[in-house]
């Protein structure tokens, strides 16, 4: 039995509260793990505001790292002391989505992640004698978590936990989109739509891959420039420009070979289509809400171009999560620069008002902080 610290989300739109978890037996399959480092992401806000529906109360957090503390029956290839990231798409590997490599909509994820159980339809975590959820099969808002084995993922011990994490979400949907769902070839021009982390981190991944020139696009001036030092060539948006036309401009009149849209808005996907050039890649990253109607240019939309939905950058997660923190060690890879702010488990609901107001990239929650 393990008692700790949780932020618990009691319903929609309640502020998060610092509660007493319980987590009884380990199951076969699970891994325990202490968790050092847990990023807030815009996706955990969603589900806050409603946007997203999940059962309550729950324990949010899909983007944690930290040591594995425990683990039960069967579990292979894991042992006490190691260090992992947490994948928010632990999968099974034999139904039918599996078996076609298409993890991301394997069909007991799919079906247990709603409903806010572990993959064998339960929920490890109890508060004072009642049920709680588990978000994205992860929790990491918290100072431990039960993780499926698919789903702790072991990285080289020397990347510190509070950059680790971020491979978990932010870091493998921008730069994985880049890289492996793309992917992009060397030379070409690609242009990324809204420089926040995800969409920061599809520009540093497509420099990973070569790209020639790289075009960041936001309306913040402030992100803006941390595009550039990402990795953009050219960064623009301000209110008034006319993206468009600045885009052709820079790309011999066609529009760009790769584009990313990370700003999850529906001005944001109706721009990635008019941007895109014929024959190009226009990935979506960005989310809006389920029930929202986005509404295209039928003309955008032709010529040929090849239009992709990405959630989580192709993700598999134990060759891409060591691949990515080598990266980061061998100082490949940004990650010191996406950390706008470390904060407390007690302080994560002002880590969620300032992501409201548009403030910072990423904060970071240390559970023992
Ligand atoms: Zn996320
Ligand atoms: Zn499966």
């Amino acid at each position: 039995m393990t008692e700790f610290q949780a932020a618990v989300l009691p319903a929609v739109g309640r502020a998060l509260e610092i509660r007493t978890i319980r987590i009884d037996a380990l199951q076969p399959g699970d891994v325990l793990v202490r968790i050092m480092a847990s990023g807030l992401c815009h996706t955990d806000l969603e589900v806050i505001e409603g946007s997203l529906a999940y059962p309550m109360p729950i324990v949010l957090g899909h983007e944690g790292a930290g040591v594995v503390e425990a683990i039960g029956a069967g579990v292979e290839g894991l042992k006490a002391g190691d260090h992992v990231v947490a994948s928010w798409n632990p999968h099974c590997g034999h139904c039918f989505y599996c078996e076609r490599d298409q993890p991301i909509l394997c069909e007991p994820f799919t079906y247990h992640q709603p409903r806010g159980h572990l993959l064998d339809g339960a929920s490890r975590l109890t508060c004072e004698n009642t049920t709680v959820h588990h978000f994205s099969v992860v929790s990491s808002h918290a100072q431990y978590a039960v993780l499926p084995q698919s789903g702790a993922i072991r990285v080289p011990a020397e990347i510190p936990f509070d950059r680790a994490c971020l491979i978990g979400c932010g870091v493998m949907t921008g730069v994985g989109a880049a890289t492996r769902v793309a992917p992009v070839l060397p030379g070409s021009t690609v242009a990324v739509i809204g420089c926040g982390a995800v969409g920061l981190n599809a520009i540093q991944g497509a420099r990973l891959a070569g790209a020639g020139t790289v075009i960041g696009i936001d309306k913040s001036q402030s992100r803006r420039e941390i595009g550039a030092t990402f990795g953009a060539d050219s960064t623009i948006g301000e209110t008034g420009e006319d993206v468009v036309s600045l885009v052709k401009e820079a790309t011999g009149g066609r529009g760009a070979d790769y584009v990313f849209e990370a700003a999850g808005s529906e001005a944001g996907f109706r721009l990635g289509a008019e941007i895109t050039r014929p024959g190009g890649n226009l990935v979506f990253l960005g989310k809006v809400n389920v029930s929202q109607d986005v509404a295209f240019r039928w003309g955008a939309l032709m010529g040929e171009k090849k239009i992709v939905r990405s959630s989580y950058g192709g993700a598999r997660p134990r060759r891409d999560f060591p691949w990515l923190a080598r990266c980061y060690l061998e100082g490949k890879l940004k990650l010191d620069e996406l950390i706008t702010a470390r904060l407390p488990l007690a302080k994560i609901n002002d880590g969620f008002a300032a992501m409201r107001r548009g403030e910072g990239i990423r904060t970071v929650i240390l559970p023992w902080g």
